[in-house]
């Protein structure tokens, strides 16, 4: 019989795959599913980006590169990086890899060791204890109330730090919440850091192309240089260019922990695929319009889908400053009855709800580590949103 490896047993398969594997079975049966579960743009990769791949194969392009990462990428990086941060890394300090997510993989393998802890503030991006267990550390969750904007307090970290602890990571935007950090949010949080030097600071900046109205994106390694040397910066191409398929990621960081990294990726990848390498650097030094086109978009959608779920007895949702993200509050559906007879006692049973009565699938917040609670990727089209929030509203009133 087949006995997986204990670092992974503990480790299930995520509750969005679940959910997105219930919506496929109902469409197979010819059931008209609504999906608000995809974490990707439901745009295309914009054609100069795909026509510099293709120029990239012909040209021969389709080899092992340098490990973590081509010069000419690293540059545009390191140019970004300055541009649209602040921050002035060596091509050194810069590692990409295949995906936002191997960036992460690859710090936490490189540094974390049995026993060593890891503050996640939820709602959290479920890959981020998921990582930290494979690599053998401990996650440490802090539930951050919606009161607070879904956002860590100083006072939650610092009650939150032990000598164990290894890393903090933060999302701004969130995946989930879509909340975003602003200067003076990051501020007393950084302070915190400043005064226990045994803790590193992994920042996720994904998101960081996809903030609404005056929202100012900033960076907690440029607010506070002090702490560079113990800063992750990572980013990548995949939301901002809709490149989720390329697996293209990278970051900024201390060169020590950089090379360590890249000793966990010459044993697992290698390098980053040399086609979508070459497509990142197209992204990273083309124009840059479509971007700030397609967040405009963005933000219509989310306008509507706030405004829509707000109008329901039972739901409310906070207007997130970014992502494509939603993550509206069920606590008015929870005890109620479903037609069927079934009581709907969490959100995980308000998500099937939906799903089952009325062909919509969201994914619960107790997938993310914070419930009652449920997140709708809004990177679908109006027309579906409008569809999908009038299903929403009459599953709600149908409750009892
Ligand atoms: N970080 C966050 C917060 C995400 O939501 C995602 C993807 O869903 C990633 C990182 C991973 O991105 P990539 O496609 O670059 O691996």
């Amino acid at each position: 019989p087949f006995h997986p490896a204990t670092r992974i047993s503990s480790i299930g398969v995520s509750t969005i795959l679940q959910i997105t594997g219930m919506a496929n079975a109902l469409k197979r049966q010819g059931r008209d599913v609504i999906v608000l579960g995809a974490g990707e743009p439901d745009f295309d990769t914009p054609d100069h980006i795909k026509e510099a791949a293709i120029a990239a194969i012909r040209a021969g392009e389709t080899k092992y590169t340098a490990l973590d990462g081509t010069p000419q990428l690293k540059q545009a990086i390191r140019d970004k990086f300055r541009t649209d941060n602040g921050l002035d890394f060596a091509l050194d300090e810069i590692t990409v890899s295949t995906g936002a997510k191997q960036v992460l993989y690859n710090a936490m393998m490189a540094t974390l060791n049995p026993g060593d802890e890891v503050i996640i503030p939820t709602p959290y991006w479920v890959s981020y204890s998921d990582i930290v267990e494979i690599a053998g550390g401990t996650p440490v969750l802090i539930p951050c109330a919606e009161a607070d904007g879904f956002r860590l307090t100083a006072a939650a970290l610092e009650a939150a730090i032990t000598p164990k602890t290894r890393w903090v990571m933060l999302n701004s935007p969130s995946n989930p919440s879509g909340a975003a950090y602003s200067a003076a949010d990051y501020r007393p949080l950084l302070d915190v850091l400043l005064r226990h030097r045994h803790v590193w600071l992994m920042v996720d900046d994904m998101y960081e192309k996809i903030v609404y109205g005056d929202f100012a994106f900033v960076t907690p390694a440029a607010l506070e240089p002090t702490l560079r040397d113990r800063v992750l910066t990572v980013n990548g191409v995949s939301k901002a260019y809709a490149m989720t398929g390329w697996r293209i990621g990278y970051a900024g960081g201390p060169r020590a922990l950089i090379q360590a990294m890249a000793v966990v990726q010459s044993q697992s990848t290698s390098c980053p695929s040399s086609v979508s390498q070459a497509a990142a650097l197209a992204a990273l030094t083309g124009p840059q319009g479509i971007v700030a086109e397609r967040c405009a978009d963005f933000q219509t959608r989310r306008d509507y889908v706030v405004g829509a779920l707000n109008a329901i007895p039972g739901l409310s949702c906070r207007m997130p400053e970014g992502a494509f993200y939603t993550f509206a509050s069920c606590a008015g559906a929870i005890g109620k009855t479903a037609p069927d007879g079934s009581v709907i006692a969490t959100d995980a049973d308000f998500a099937r709800y939906l799903l089952t009565a009325r062909d919509v699938a969201v994914v619960p917040g107790s997938a993310f580590g914070l419930a009652p609670y449920f997140r709708i990727s809004y990177a679908t089209s109006m027309a579906e949103l409008q569809r999908a929030c009038t299903r929403i509203a009459e599953a709600c009133a149908a409750l009892r």
